[in-house]
Parts: structure tokens; sequence; C-alpha cells
């Protein structure tokens, strides 16, 4: 059985921490490209086991880094992070987060940087 898939961060009781800490909501400000102006700048959406149920679906929030640039880190690293260097996303919010940052990462990068990789 070692196919098991193992999620980034597996840890249940550091998720446990990290959806305490965010009161188990979206911890997203608008990284996703929606700016959350209408829920007060931050996304609405509530883990179903954590909060009242809307009427509008399950939605499971995962432990994912705060910050969009550490969404990049290879898992072995993202699950190093200490738990204030986690917080708690809806998927959407992840997953737009970490698109959004790897365009910025790929604009980013120093011009010089590709040339080192090729370098005869
Ligand atoms: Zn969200
Ligand atoms: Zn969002």
């Amino acid at each position: 059985m070692s196919a098991d898939r193992i999620p980034p961060l597996a840890c249940p009781d550091l998720w446990q921490a990290v959806m305490a800490a965010a009161a188990g909501r979206c911890q997203c400000r608008g990284t996703c490209g929606k700016n959350h102006a209408k829920d007060g700048g931050r996304c609405p959406r509530e883990h179903d086991h954590l909060a009242h149920r809307h009427g509008g679906g399950t939605v499971h929030l995962i432990a994912a880094p705060a910050e969009p640039a550490d969404m990049l880190l290879p898992p072995h690293r993202a699950a190093a992070l200490p738990k204030r260097q986690l917080a708690a996303w809806c998927s959407p919010c992840h997953d737009a987060t970490r698109a959004a940052a790897r365009k910025a990462q790929h604009t980013a990068v120093p011009a010089a940087e590709p040339d080192a990789l090729f370098e005869i």
C-alpha cells in the first residue's frame, strides 16, 4: 500500500490548528483575483464541519501556505512550513492563487537565470 496518495499537508493536527486559527473560514484576501470586496475583503467560504451550513454545498478547506509564492514550493518543503505560515483556503481560491503566483513567478524571474541553466 505504498501508492497511497499523500496530500502536501498530511498532518491532521496541523490541519486542525490551521482551521482553528482561521475560524474554519477561507483566509483568501483577494490573491485569487476576486477581491471579495462584498464580503469584507475576505472569502466567505467556511469549512462544512466547523461552521454552520449555508445550504451552498459542502466546502472543504485545505491548509496551504499563506504566502502565494510559497504555494509553488515542492510538497515536502510546503509540509515543513510552520503553522503561522499556513492559512485555510477553499479550493477555488487556492487554485486561482497558486496559478496567479506561478504566473507572477514566471514574469519575475531575472533574465540572467534561465541563461545560466543552459550554460555550456
Ligand atoms: Zn476562498
Ligand atoms: Zn479568494
